[in-house]
This record gives C-alpha cells, sequence and structure tokens, in this order.
C-alpha cells in the first residue's frame, strides 16, 4: 500500500526539510530567468533568495549557459584521478588568485556540506601526518551552520544541527559561545587552553551565519579568532559556503575581515547557482603537512564527480561575469536599497531587529508561528521569499535591477505587516 500524502506530486520524491505529510503541494516551475521564477500556471515570481543563495547572476544567464553547452559537447565528465582537464585547472588557478593570503591549493568536491567535511578531515590529518596524536575534535560555535551530513552536523548549532536528537551519532565536538567582545574572548582562549592537545581546528562562517539565523559578527571577531589560532598553531576554517562570491560586498568575507583563514571552503555561489560544486581551498602550511615520501600522508580522498568539468565550465565563466560585469557594486546598490527601505519594518507588530549587510537583508520576528500561511501570501503577491525560525530575509540575485529591488523589497514588507497585524495584534 502506498502512503497518501496531500500532494500527489510527492507521491516519490521526498523533498528538503520537509514534514510529508502535511505539507502544502510546492509550486510547479517550468522556467526561470534573470530574477523571475515562472510556474507552471503562468504566474511569476520574483525571486528573493536565489535559490538557496546560488544564481547570484540570475536565472540562465547566457555566458554561463553557452559554456556549458560548449563544454558538454567536449567533456561533460571525466574522472579526475589519474587524468585532468582545462576547466579544472583553470578554476583552481583562479580560485588560488582570488582567495586571500596563501590559500592556493584547491580540492574540489560536489556539495558544501562535503567540501567542511574534506576540511575536517585536512585539519585531522594536519596533525597526525606531524607525529602528533589526539587531535580529533573541532570548535565550532552556538548558531552556526555547516551541512546536513554526520560531522558536518556535529559542528552546528547543537539545536539547529539535532545534536540531542541524533546525539549518539554524531562526533561531540566543543560547541563554543561566539565571541563578542574583549571578556568573551578572553574565554574562548581559555576554552582553546581548556582544550589543548585535543583540537584539531575551529570552524566557522566568517561575519554571516546564514542559516543558523542570519546572525552578523564583526571582523574584529575573527581578527581574534586568528590570532588564538597563531598563539596556539591550531587551523582556522572559513566556511564560506554562503558569504563567498560577492554576497557581502567582496567577494570572501575574509578579505572583508582582513582575516586569512587556513581553509576556506566554497560551494553555492562558485557556479553561479549553474551546478553542483564545492571545494576546499587549502594555505600552504596545510598543503605542506600532506607533502611527502610516504605515501600515507597523502590526503585519501576523492569524490566521484569532483572537478566534474561542466561544472567547472561554469564556475569559469561565472567568475568571467565577476571580472567583466560590475557585480560588486550591483551589491553595494542592493546594500543601499536594503538601507534605504527596510528600517521601515521596525515598526511592524512582532519585529525585534532589522538588519543588512551587503545583498542580504533581515527582519527578525519575536516568532513566526503558522509559518506556511506566510509563505503563501508572499508567493500570492508575486515574490518568492523563504522565512525560517523567527527571520525572514531577502538575498536576491545581483543583478535584480532597482525597480524590482523596491517592489521585492516593499512587497516583502507589506506582506509581512499584514500577517502580522493578524498575529500579532495590539502589541
Ligand atoms: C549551504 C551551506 C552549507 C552546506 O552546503 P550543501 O551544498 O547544502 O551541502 C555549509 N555551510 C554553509 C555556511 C552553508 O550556507
Amino acid at each position: 500500500m502506498k502512503t497518501a500524502t496531500r500532494d500527489p506530486a510527492a507521491q516519490h520524491l521526498w523533498r528538503p526539510y520537509t514534514q510529508m505529510k502535511s505539507t502544502p503541494p510546492a509550486l510547479p516551475v517550468v522556467s526561470a530567468e534573470g530574477v523571475r521564477i515562472k510556474l507552471a500556471d503562468g504566474r511569476e515570481l520574483i525571486d528573493g533568495i536565489s535559490s538557496w543563495w546560488t544564481v547570484c547572476h540570475g536565472y540562465r544567464n547566457p555566458h554561463i549557459v553557452e559554456a556549458v553547452k560548449a563544454q558538454l559537447d567536449l567533456v561533460p565528465h571525466i574522472m579526475l584521478g589519474g587524468l585532468t582537464h582545462d576547466p579544472a585547472e583553470r578554476l583552481a588557478a583562479r580560485l588560488a588568485a582570488l582567495a586571500p593570503g596563501d590559500l592556493n591549493h584547491v580540492f574540489f568536491c560536489e556539495s558544501g556540506s562535503v567540501s567542511v567535511e574534506i576540511a575536517m578531515k585536512m585539519s585531522i590529518q594536519f596533525w597526525i601526518n606531524q607525529g602528533v596524536a589526539g587531535r580529533t575534535k573541532f570548535v565550532a560555535f552556538r548558531g552556526g551552520y555547516h551541512g546536513d551530513t554526520l560531522a558536518t552536523m556535529s559542528v552546528c548549532d547543537p539545536d539547529e544541527g539535532m545534536h540531542a536528537l541524533f546525539g549518539g551519532s554524531l562526533a561531540h565536538q566543543i560547541i563554543a559561545d561566539l565571541p563578542v567582545d574583549a571578556a568573551s574572548i578572553a574565554q574562548f582562549e581559555a576554552l582553546l587552553d581548556a582544550h589543548a592537545g585535543q583540537i584539531a581546528g575551529v570552524v566557522t562562517e566568517p561575519l554571516v551565519q546564514g542559516a543558523g539565523g542570519m546572525k552578523f559578527h564583526a571582523p574584529e571577531i575573527l581578527q581574534a579568532m586568528r590570532t588564538a589560532c597563531d598563539a596556539r598553531g591550531l587551523p582556522l576554517i572559513f566556511d564560506e559556503i554562503m558569504t563567498g562570491f560577492g554576497r557581502l560586498g567582496t567577494m570572501f568575507a575574509a578579505g572583508k575581515a582582513g582575516v586569512t583563514p587556513d581553509i576556506m571552503t566554497v560551494s553555492k555561489a562558485l557556479t553561479g547557482g549553474t551546478l553542483p560544486l564545492a571545494a576546499a581551498i587549502a594555505s600552504k602550511k596545510i598543503f605542506n603537512a600532506f607533502w611527502s615520501d610516504d605515501p600515507a600522508a597523502a590526503l585519501m580522498h576523492g569524490p566521484t564527480y569532483m572537478g566534474n568539468p561542466a561544472a567547472c565550465a561554469a564556475a569559469n565563466a561565472s567568475l568571467d561575469l565577476f571580472e567583466r560585469e560590475p557585480r560588486l557594486q550591483q551589491v553595494a546598490a542592493i546594500e543601499a536599497g536594503f538601507e534605504r527601505l527596510l528600517p521601515a519594518a521596525r515598526d511592524i507588530p512582532g519585529v525585534v531587529d532589522v538588519r543588512w549587510q551587503g545583498a542580504i537583508g533581515v527582519v527578525e520576528m519575536q516568532a513566526l508561528p503558522e509559518l506556511d500561511s506566510l509563505k503563501a501570501a508572499f508567493v500570492e503577491s508575486g515574490i518568492w521569499v523563504r522565512p525560517f525560525n523567527n527571520i525572514i530575509y531577502l538575498m536576491p540575485p545581483f543583478t535584480i535591477d532597482a525597480t524590482d529591488l523596491e517592489t521585492l523589497i516593499n512587497t516583502a514588507l507589506a506582506v509581512t505587516r499584514r500577517w502580522a497585524g493578524q498575529h500579532f495584534a495590539g502589541q
């Protein structure tokens, strides 16, 4: 007997983060162009979240589409073991040139979570290869998000990462409060010292904790982490999967903060939201710990589709667009739009904070009860916005024009105001 679902289209397709029994039907998409998503019933939505923060140049950018088509005609996929190809070689060199400091060694994989796993594996083996035993744990932060695989869940926020539910299956890491001032930086350093000898590395999202709640922190916090890690020889991992490729107004958050990590992970906007691709980019120091006459010192990792040529062609084309078109100025224009229009949200009932940085605009609510009704109201008003927990956020493609940006922000606020009037009346 088959399980009945409310949504017949979900009979076989198991959806992300979804209670399949109660979920409202998903909206069928037939095409997407620029910042617009076209639904099967003919409606068009302005995209406010860039398909999970990937589509930085808008949908179907012709330069990327052409590059992928041309690569498909040459070699769609080829293994990277024992063989190599120009798209991966070029992309690795370009990422090394763009990444700060001596982050020069690019290891490809297919998803963000896996790139974080690789960064963790690199850090653990970094110690093993130097003959240091026992350094197997990571320091990570409350509010952090690093992926959905078991190892990355262990460095996510304990609640969001479901450390309790999956407790017995997850590695036990050292989860700290993200420092905010001199006193908490001192506490963080004391924590590093209390666990000295156990710690393989420190992992954080730089400047913005994304899926954990769109929380911002100051560059000084990252500078203090860098200093603390340097003093103890600890690898510092920046997970730039959300912040990378312009989202905060610079190519990487590391550059904006003036801090170079030992390993940086990238994915999401790497291919301009075209094909799955990710990378862990390591410094000379990390790479050198694997450079040896001993075969056992090699990094024993190799995802089947790593460095997929079509995905690398898409990523190279995406980097071309960052070079040729004024993307970072467009991000600055989006930031200016948030600065002008978003503060109006402050007097909406139930709003506790309004903030923005680069092309991220956030309206934080006390709570978002009956979230499905708010999501539906956004769609009815012609925008695609997916609030989570108590967060309503906008992360449009960088190519959104001034008119669409204004429509997106003002519609989001008008819908939220109407909806909040029903849920937070009298506040
Ligand atoms: C999305 C995200 C990940 C996970 O990437 P996937 O490709 O979904 O596995 C990890 N870290 C951060 C900061 C992310 O935003």
